[in-house]
């Protein structure tokens, strides 16, 4: 792999010379090509982009196609004199200057003075300025003037990673290029190409954990493989390059999310060690987690995640088998977990501790049920009505028949056992159809509820004391009505007028002249017919008694909590 003493990195041994070989900047290549053969080159050029993505070097291959010695042509042909001098950096007509460190006023003036001398023996001099946004407001109103009227031998190129910093009087006269981030496949396949060329033995996963590591900048990927060689050798040992890069081992990643989701917080916990124990920063594992669960959502929520996720081929295949069985939503529910943690961790003193908390809460939450897959299921369940009876609402009002008043059973809060019933289509209870027959005429509790409600129609105040009443007697011409002794209600209902009101109100109901009597009576009271409040009360104690016993035993529910391996379920009427 190396020579002897000297080292040279990878990044300027392998800096592309030629527009062929710059990776990932096709768009920018093509239109100075075609700049270049139409023989309208501007004067001054804006390249913009991350650092590391091919910018200076492409400022180079641009200085070189404009002074080689073969002529202003498509490639450089990097054999003559001139392009050899660009490509050392001996060049005397190609000047490379550093905007970090050249930043003053002074310094552009020199470069002034020094352009308005003709090229000593190529067609341009050539003005390239590296980080330019770091230039002085003073020397970018000196660069202005030479830009407003450039000398036709002068070209500039600028370079910057935030072209924004820029004065808008600079970037107006410049044309603009926009470097992308190269993507991984691109980068791996020039890394596999030199690995080849230095007789590396690699495997694709380190290469790509490699290029990852860059973050789209090739000059970084390049870097962190020449940190990987000087460590390795020839022969790089995968787990080498996961210790040595601090990237967690993919394969862990995966382990812990297919636990967390399988709902195993023994091996969750033991990722979190194994994790603790190579020594890894406990925050990038977190944000690992959330760069993990990311890919999981894109995978499971759109058709092609190729286009949008840095990923190669192999890494969404595997994706995608971990993410078969989960929900986007249950992803996403856990994604929201992970990055509440990370930003915790900034401020905390136990950042394992953190991720553990949210590891742990993300293992043990519920499965959501999305509202359409409820809906369908409801469907389904209605469908199945017609042919199966075990359902809530027919068996409580078949075993419940309206004859008599059955609420004194109601109040002891025993629920009623779901009969079985022949299972005919046709013979569906006919309490679904024909509406429950009233208890009319009988003086009974139906009459009370009636004359509740008339009484509410004529007066809310007075009804709403009377719904807190037990009926005690309804006899011709005397109502009596128990409150529970103690209670607002009892000295409201015993006031004279609220007597003379009711009085007159049970005479307009029943038409004749009726007495009205209020007594207390105790908490608890024997047999005390309810009130309606308490009537409406214990009716839906009941019927959420009859609902969870019928919604435990419906098979649908019973295969889903065998699913979930649960046992709790919480009922609620729609
Ligand atoms: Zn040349």
């Amino acid at each position: 792999m190396s020579n002897g003493t000297h080292y040279e990195v990878l990044a300027r041994k392998y800096r592309p010379q030629s527009f062929s070989e710059l990776a990932g900047q096709e768009h920018v290549s093509r239109t100075l090509q075609n700049a270049i053969d139409s023989g309208r080159v501007a004067h001054a050029f804006l390249f913009t982009g991350a650092r590391g993505v091919g910018k200076t070097s492409t400022a180079r291959i641009m200085a070189k196609t404009l002074n080689c010695a073969e002529g202003v042509t498509h490639e450089p042909c990097n054999v003559c004199s001139q392009c050899i001098e660009i490509t050392k950096g001996t060049s005397t007509d190609v000047f490379e200057i550093d905007g970090a460190s050249n930043n003053g006023v002074d310094d552009v003036r020199d470069l002034r003075d020094n352009i308005k001398y003709l090229p000593s023996h190529s067609r341009y001099r050539i003005i390239i300025i590296d980080e330019v946004h770091m230039l002085s407001t003073n020397a970018f109103n000196a660069l202005l003037k030479t830009l407003e009227e450039p000398p036709e031998h002068v070209k500039f190129i600028f370079a910057t990673t935030e072209p924004h910093k820029l004065p808008v009087t600079i970037l107006s006269r410049c044309q603009r290029f926009d470097f992308k981030r190269v993507t991984l496949p691109r980068i791996i396949a020039r890394l596999r190409e030199i690995a080849g060329k230095e007789s590396v033995t690699i495997s694709d996963g380190s290469l790509a954990l490699i290029a990852r590591k860059g973050d789209g900048s090739m000059r970084d990927s390049l870097t962190a493989f020449d940190q990987v060689l000087a460590f390795c050798g020839d022969t790089v040992n995968d787990e080498d390059v996961a210790t040595l890069l601090g990237t967690i081992d993919r394969r862990l990643l995966a382990e812990i999310s297919g636990a967390l989701f399988t709902g195993n917080t023994q091996a969750v916990l033991a990722g979190v060690k194994q994790v603790d124990l190579v020594g890894y920063n406990m925050r990038q594992f977190c944000q690992e987690l959330i760069e993990h669960f990311r890919n999981l959502l894109v995978i499971r929520s759109v058709a092609k995640p190729e286009e949008i996720l840095d990923l190669t081929a192999a890494e969404l295949d595997e994706l995608r088998g971990q993410s078969l069985h989960m929900s986007p939503l249950d992803i996403q529910r856990r994604l929201t977990l992970f990055l509440k943690a990370e930003a915790e961790m900034a401020y905390a003193s136990f950042p394992r501790l953190i991720v553990e908390m949210a590891l742990l809460k993300a293992t043990l939450l519920a499965p959501l049920v999305p509202v359409q897959e409820l809906i369908d299921k409801i469907k389904a369940l209605e469908t199945a009505a017609v042919h199966t009876p075990s359902l809530p609402w027919e068996t409580t009002r078949t075993t419940a028949p309206a004859a008599a008043p059955t609420y004194e059973s109601h109040h002891r809060g025993v629920p009623t056992p779901p009969a079985a019933i022949p299972a005919t289509p046709e013979s569906r209870p006919p309490s679904l159809t024909a509406p429950p027959s009233p208890t009319a005429g009988s003086g009974g509790v139906a009459e009370w509820g009636r004359f509740v409600v008339f009484v509410n129609e004529k007066d809310r105040q007075l009804g709403s004391v009377l719904e807190h009443g037990s009926p005690l007697k309804q006899e011709k011409g005397l109502i009596e009505i128990g409150f529970p002794a103690g209670s607002y209600y009892l000295t409201a209902a015993q006031d004279a007028e609220f007597i003379d009101d009711v009085q007159r109100l049970a005479q307009a109901f029943t038409g004749i002249t009726t007495a009205v009597k209020v007594k207390g009576i105790e908490a608890g009271f024997g047999d005390a017919p309810l009130s309606l409040v308490e009537k409406k009360k214990s009716d839906a104690e009941q019927r959420m008694d009859e609902l969870r016993q019928e919604a435990e035993n419906h098979p649908i529910i019973k295969e889903v909590q065998r699913l979930f391996d649960s046992s709790a379920i919480d009922v609620r009427p729609l």
